[in-house]
């Protein structure tokens, strides 16, 4: 039972008096709100009961903003200052109505909220729907159901909303049948809020069943905390005895359904998994459960909670740049404040979903105030740590899982180092990459367990990018790496040249790239491999010199040097960068997306050792000799991932040399 009632009957709600429309002007949907409409309709068809959590979710939105703008404008409020939302069943009808004294809406509101989606990265959204229906509800999960999810159950919907700061008289009646349109009317409504009603479709009447609804709404409602009300049973009276007049029955009061306590305000001990679930999936909208949580509360100095969750699969948009901040919400004293995702965590993180409760920010807190506050910047700093300390606790106690999360959102967190060089180090050590140990895509290694491995007198951590795992498996770079045994780091991630470029060190080991600069590798004591054969190699390197000034004539004006390898044992040549320049494949992306790129050229690195240089060393033909040397500079540039202006020119070249090499 609640401990607030109201006794006197259905028709004492005052925003009761909605009726609905007729007639009104027809509007079409957007395309889009159409194509969206029926895919949620028939997506959603087994799981239909969530269009309450919507509706509801809508309503506390609405009261949220009501008081949130109250704090400046007490007028808002007027006499009606109990905010809650109202759940009806009128089975005789087949109808359930959902409403709320919240902000409500004026013409241009309902048009542009309910008449289209303006939600960023929607079309890109539609585009990545399979056709197949489990995996299309996920994501429509995740892109979020909203408003719309109630022709899940219904055919005909009225909505009848009046904008809290206006007069009676600016009411609006929204009705559609979800077939293409909707129409909209004027009416006069005397409360404000939104009311919405819904015609339930033939196979759904049992929505209309107020038991059923008190379920559903304890079941995924019961944290909002505004009251949500229902209307009590009427209680038959009690027989009459001989004599006495029969009593009427006692009429039905509101009864508050939900419990309304902010899970966040109680003690983690009497919080189940289960009430952290459904917790999340309610305030994040999110139709899977969450990876992990963090609940903290601060106390001291500043005081605060944090709810802090890892969903388990990245939303579509993750790395849309256009994408809606979403994330962490921001309440005071249990007041919502809004939505913020930039100020309370960085962009790295934003993939972290939940909210922080602040008692100290004052309650007409605005955006520009957040901006340089002191007290966001420190709950702000404590929060990373915190999430920073649940994955280094996930990747230590449930691997498993831990993957799991690396897959969705690694290539996020290793935007860290660019954006946040105090924790650079701490991200790091979340870090996993493919490496040269395991030579099996997706066995991932950390750099802990990097460091664990090196060689005696090794003192860098090696890594090589590429644009796949193949490109940086086969690279020739590796070739004496994994002739000593020395383990080389593959990475492939787009973000990974960019977030190299700010890591420089970890565990005061240095980051160096194999496929660029000079390579000293003396140091380290590999593996002994063939010792015969990299003597031979050696002395082979010795006696290049003529070779190599032969070739570096030719090809003066596409290199900046020719000069033998330390890095080859299996190919003929390589090709190196400079130490400050961009991986080839990520100079061809940059181009592709129309920016300059400084011509910097690359030195060509050749293996004296290998059967082609040998052949090349003896060619007296100089065409020959010049035509060869720049086949060999084209394919090291193919194998980096770079692009031949040349490309018939190469190939001309090479079937060139098949057939003298064929005439012997
Ligand atoms: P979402 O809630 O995810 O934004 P919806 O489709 O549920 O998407 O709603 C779209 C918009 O319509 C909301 O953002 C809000 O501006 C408006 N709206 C919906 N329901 C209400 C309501 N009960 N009161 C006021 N505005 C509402």
């Amino acid at each position: 039972m609640s401990d607030e009632q109201d006794t006197t009957g259905q028709s004492a709600d005052p925003s009761a008096t909605h009726a609905p429309s007729s007639g009104g002007e027809r509007m079409t949907f957007q395309a889009e709100v159409n194509q969206l409409l029926q895919l949620m309709i028939h997506s959603l068809y087994s799981n239909p009961e969530i269009f309450l959590r919507e509706l509801i979710s809508n309503g506390s939105d609405a009261l949220d903003k009501l008081r949130f703008e109250a704090v400046s404008n007490d007028n808002l409020l007027a006499d009606d200052t109990e905010l809650r939302i109202v759940v009806e069943a009128d089975e005789a009808a087949g109808t359930v109505t959902v409403r709320d004294n919240g902000i409500g809406m004026n013409r241009d509101d309902v048009i542009a909220n309910i008449g289209t989606i303006a939600k960023s990265g929607t079309k890109q959204f539609l585009e990545s729907l399979t056709g197949d229906q489990k995996t299309d509800a996920k994501l429509i999960g995740q892109f979020g159901v909203g408003f719309y999810s109630a022709f899940v159950v219904a055919d005909r919907v009225t909505l009848t909303t009046r904008k809290a700061s206006d007069p009676a008289a600016s009411g609006v009646v929204w009705e559609s049948d979800a077939e293409g349109g909707y129409t909209l009317s004027e009416q006069s409504v005397d409360a404000r809020g939104t009311e919405v009603v819904l015609h339930l479709k033939e196979d759904m009447k049992e929505f209309a069943g107020t038991w059923r609804l008190k379920s559903i709404i304890k079941k995924y409602s019961d944290h909002i905390t505004f009251p949500i009300m229902m209307w009590s049973e009427p209680t038959p009276p009690p027989p009459a005895e001989d004599g006495e007049e029969e009593q009427a029955a006692e009429a039905p009061v509101l009864e508050q359904v939900n419990a309304a306590s902010a899970l966040w305000t109680r003690p983690k001990s009497s919080i189940s998994d289960e009430e952290y679930t459904e917790f999340y999936k309610q305030v994040c909208q999110d139709y899977e459960d969450p990876l992990v949580w963090a609940h903290n509360r601060v106390e001291g100095t500043q005081e605060y909670t944090s709810l802090l969750y890892v969903p388990k699969k990245a939303p579509f948009d993750l790395f849309d740049a256009n994408r809606d901040a979403r994330g962490i919400k921001l309440f005071v004293q249990r007041v919502f404040i809004m939505d913020e995702a930039e100020k309370l965590m960085p962009r790295y993180l934003r993939f972290v979903r939940g909210l922080v409760d602040s008692n100290d920010l004052p309650l007409n807190v605005s955006r520009e105030i957040l901006q340089n506050n002191r007290i966001i910047e420190t709950i702000r700093s404590a929060s990373v740590k915190r999430v920073l300390g649940m994955l280094e606790k996930l990747a230590e106690k449930q691997p498993d899982d831990y993957k799991a999360f690396w897959t969705e959102f690694g290539a996020c967190l290793k935007e860290a180092p660019g954006e946040d060089f105090a924790n650079r180090e701490q991200v790091a050590k979340l870090y996993r990459f493919d490496s040269t140990h395991t030579d099996k895509e997706g066995e991932w290694v950390s750099l802990d367990e990097y460091i664990a491995r090196m060689k005696p007198g090794q003192d860098k951590i090696f890594y090589i990018t590429a644009d796949s795992y193949r490109a940086a498996a086969n690279s020739p770079h590796l070739e004496v790496f994994r002739d000593k045994g020395i383990e080389v780091l593959l990475m492939h991630d787009r973000v990974d040249e960019w977030g190299m470029s700010y890591l420089s060190e970890y565990e005061g080991k240095s980051f160096v790239s194999v496929a660029k600069g000079d390579l000293d590798l003396d140091a380290i004591e590999g593996d002994e491999s063939d010792k015969e054969a990299r003597e031979e190699r050696e002395a082979k390197v010795k006696e290049a010199g003529p070779l190599i000034e032969r070739m570096s004539e030719v090809l003066k004006e596409d290199t900046s040097e020719v000069r033998a390898s330390t890095r080859l044992t299996l190919s003929p040549a390589c090709v190196v960068l400079g130490e400050q320049d961009m991986a080839m494949h990520m100079q061809q992306l940059m181009k592709q997306a129309g920016h300059e790129m400084p011509s910097s050229k690359p030195a060509l690195e050749i293996n004296p050792s290998h059967p082609i240089l040998e052949l090349l060393d003896k060619e007296q033909d100089e065409d020959r000799f010049a035509d060869w040397s720049r086949l060999l500079l084209d394919q090291a540039l193919l194998a980096e991932g770079g692009q031949l202006e040349d490309g018939a020119g190469f190939v001309k070249r090479m079937n060139e040399m098949f057939v003298a090499l064929h005439a012997g």
